[in-house]
């Protein structure tokens, strides 16, 4: 087939669909044009940039009909900066869209036919992140600049602001750019190698109000240390630990090796619900702690924990789902492939106080089916993948050891729906989908789903 359009064509198209990067999508005689900015069931004119063979790219010369969820975007770094996709659609609108997506994706590419619900939101969608990743760079004029990069780019957005995190991340991005000029410290540049500061990072816990600055150093000495310390404790009054990691490679991967104490305590601690958790500067933990709780409260609950259950915990990270089932488990096996994960989860269920919890380092697709050759069997398997899904062998081993239930959480609605699929064709049926909206203004959902044998 030859694209029906070609290049700097213009002409008026009724948009269908939105990508995962947040571009709307209309089709031309079944060819698909991705179209930046424009959204679901809008007219626009657009004018054709690039065509391929399979798809082409346009941008909108005009919205003809705008969709009666467009909003204009609160952010005034919304187009340059790669954070956000979706700030131009309400967030009502921004959660029928992610219903929909799931719903979709589960018909089309699982046939699942399990009820999905409508998306858990969030009540204010605004400074959710606990974790800000701040570049500092010079511009061209040799001035201090930080902020976020620019979409698909190493290209620094300069911002004072950023409405999805904290108060704290702002403080640091309009205030530490003046201090440090005025300290003499030179921020990083990527090009030349040269220069001191290359990420300032920021963590807060939302529980208790704990905030960690880690900055990220070329070098392990540098002569404004101190000046340094002043200034972060002046500009975040409640910070309770710095921390500096340094990173002397020429590469965009933000932590180096080694990490030490300038001012402070080493650990932040945060909670979950009644789960406690110390947070150190590398370690794993999720963005946004509010919506956290909803998801693995939805984990609980289709878990339906009575007491005398055996749980396994698969990709269990630092152990955050499997802290919250064992407080209502007879116990708990969390399976992790990082092994520093599973030392925070040791912790962590020291810290809490938990003597029900089992921890091991490992590919889940191994040691689960090694647990059970040793009689350690489980009647609720919960399951939480990285993007790609789980591991073929997993499924296979969940098929012929038939746990009761199976509580999956996923991030990626595509590989759930093939997963599921899998799960089905083995026996298992699909009960109830529970998309929870983790990443307001992204096109990100994550989903809880529970199936029992059919
Ligand atoms: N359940 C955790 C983390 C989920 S993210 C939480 O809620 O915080 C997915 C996790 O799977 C990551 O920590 C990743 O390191 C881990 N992982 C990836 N492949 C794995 C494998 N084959 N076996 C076990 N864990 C794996």
């Amino acid at each position: 087939m030859s694209a029906p359009v070609k290049k700097n064509d213009q002409l008026t198209v009724y948009i269908e669909d939105l990508t995962h990067d947040g571009n709307g999508v209309a089709k031309v005689d079944g060819y698909p044009l991705f179209i930046q900015g424009a959204l679901p069931n809008e007219t626009a004119e657009v004018h054709v940039l690039k065509t391929l063979k399979n798809y082409g790219f346009a941008k909108v010369l005009d919205i003809l009909k705008p969709s009666p969820d467009r909003v204009e975007a609160p952010c005034d770094y919304f187009k340059q900066c790669g954070g956000c996709q979706l700030q131009h659609l309400s967030y009502e609108g921004q959660l029928k869209w992610k219903e929909n997506m799931v719903r979709n994706v589960m018909q089309r590419l699982g046939k699942i036919d399990a009820p999905v619900l409508p998306v858990k939101g969030m009540a204010e969608p605004w400074q959710y992140r606990n974790k800000a990743q701040i570049p500092f760079s010079t511009n061209d004029a040799g001035q201090v600049i930080a902020g976020f990069y620019k979409t698909k780019s190493h290209t620094i957005v300069d911002m004072d602001r950023c409405l999805i995190q904290t108060g704290e991340a702002d403080a640091i991005l309009s205030g530490l750019k003046k201090e440090l000029t005025a300290i003499g410290m030179q921020p990083y540049n990527e090009a030349s190698h040269e220069g001191m500061l290359r990420h300032v990072v920021i963590r807060t816990a939302r529980a208790t109000g704990e905030v960690m600055v880690v900055l990220v150093t070329k070098k392990k000495k540098f002569p404004q240390k101190e000046a340094a310390v002043a200034s972060i404790v002046k500009l975040v009054p409640n910070v309770t630990s710095i921390m500096q990691n340094i990173n002397s490679d020429k590469t965009n991967v933000i932590f180096g090796d080694e990490t030490i104490n300038l001012w402070g305590k080493d650990v932040i601690i945060d909670a979950i619900g009644d789960v406690r958790f110390e947070i150190s500067a590398r370690s794993f933990y999720q963005v946004n702690p509010q919506q956290t709780e909803v998801l693995y409260k939805q984990a609980l609950d289709y878990a339906d924990l009575q007491g005398h259950e055996r749980v396994i915990d698969a990709y269990c990270g630092i152990g955050t789902i499997s802290l919250f089932l064992a407080q209502k488990a007879k116990a708990v096996m969390g399976v992790e492939i990082v092994p520093q994960a599973i030392e925070d989860a040791k912790r962590n269920a020291e810290l809490n106080g938990f003597t029900n919890t089992y921890f091991e380092a490992g590919p889940a697709e191994e040691v689960i089916p090694r647990w059970y050759k040793e009689g350690k069997e489980a009647d609720v398997l919960v399951v939480d993948p990285p993007r790609k899904g789980c591991d073929e062998a997993l499924l296979q081993t969940i098929l012929e050891q038939r746990p009761k239930r199976v509580v999956y959480v996923s991030c990626n609605p595509a590989t759930l729906a093939r997963d599921l699929r899998i799960l089905e064709d083995g026996g298992y049926k699909t009960q109830e989908i529970q998309p929870v909206d983790m990443f307001p203004h992204s096109t990100h959902c994550e989903a809880v789903a529970w199936l029992a044998l059919a």
